[in-house]
């Protein structure tokens, strides 16, 4: 079953001088196994929309609705939230115990589950997170690199075995072999336990990459759900909302505005092939 949000609404210090809706008439499905983008400039709206579909936050107007749990109930809402795992940006700031596996086991831990079964998640979850048990599990995390921090924090998410697998910014601050390596990881994840990813990046180029659909969001709305090649294919002003362009699309409007005769290509992977295509061709 999917996540069904319907005309979700969320005001913060309603009534104050600071009133601010945050969210307006939210609506968005994603299905199971879906990995779904979403973008949007700062302050769009779009951690308060985490927060809801992770039942951190009730719903205040509208539904959201949790492989069938309505979070409105609040005994459905702390039953559904188990489907979610959420990650928040920097979710290795969150480690805390003696050592990796004991950390990673916390979660499964407060779900009562038995010795033994804690024992599989926390090796299931090192072996989808890429760190290798023999060599991590008895570390303290604060002896890993950054990078493995990361993977640490994500594999305690995923240790309770999530339905969705929602994140916010989880490549802030890595280089770009370390983006690809988390993004890789998380298409795994993905592959291996049929979660579903959904994601904020402010990277255009990672979500074009590996997004099946995305959502763009602006000041609390939502004004277009579709596939990556219909948000970035040209049809949106991007750039007017204050958003970047994938670093392909930015190219094919340089090559357009020197003359070349390029289509709307916005991953880096189909454009080095067209151009070399091209260059063949010639
Ligand atoms: P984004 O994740 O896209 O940057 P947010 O969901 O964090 O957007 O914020 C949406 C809007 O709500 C912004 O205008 C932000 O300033 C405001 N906001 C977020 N959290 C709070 C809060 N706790 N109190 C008051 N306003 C908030």
């Amino acid at each position: 079953m999917p996540i069904e949000i319907k005309r979700l609404c969320h005001t913060y210090l309603a009534g104050t001088a600071g009133e601010k809706a945050a969210l307006k008439d939210i609506e968005l499905n994603i299905e199971k196994g879906e990995f779904f983008g979403i973008i949007g400039h700062t302050g769009s709206g779009k951690s308060t929309l985490l927060q809801h579909m992770g039942g951190i936050m009730p719903p205040e107007a509208g539904t959201v609705i949790v492989d069938g749990y309505d979070f409105a109930d609040k005994k459905q809402r702390i039953e559904g939230r188990k489907k979610v795992g959420l990650v928040f940006q920097y979710p290795e700031y969150q480690l805390f115990e003696e050592t990796v596996a004991k950390d990673i086991a916390f979660g499964p831990k407060n779900m009562k589950l038995e010795q033994e079964e804690i024992d599989r998640r926390v090796r299931r979850a090192m072996e989808l997170v890429g760190l290798d048990w023999e060599r991590f599990a008895e570390k303290s995390p604060f002896e890993l690199s950054g990078g493995e921090k990361r993977r640490a924090a994500i594999a305690g998410i995923i240790a309770m075995e999530p339905g969705y697998l929602i994140l916010d910014e989880p490549m802030a601050g890595l280089d770009p072999a370390g983006r690809r390596a988390i993004l890789d990881m998380l298409s795994g994840i993905r592959r291996e336990t049929g979660c579903a990813v959904i994601m904020v990046s402010h990277s255009m180029d990672d979500i074009a990459a590996y997004s099946d659909r995305v959502a763009v969001m602006q000041d609390g709305s939502i004004i277009r759900t579709g596939t990556p090649a219909e948000i970035f294919g040209g049809e949106i002003d991007l750039e007017a909302m204050g958003l970047e362009l994938p670093a392909a699309s930015y190219l094919g409007n340089l090559l357009r505005s020197k003359g070349m005769d390029v289509p709307e290509i916005y991953t880096i992977d189909g454009m080095a092939e067209y151009l070399l295509g091209r260059r063949q061709g010639a």
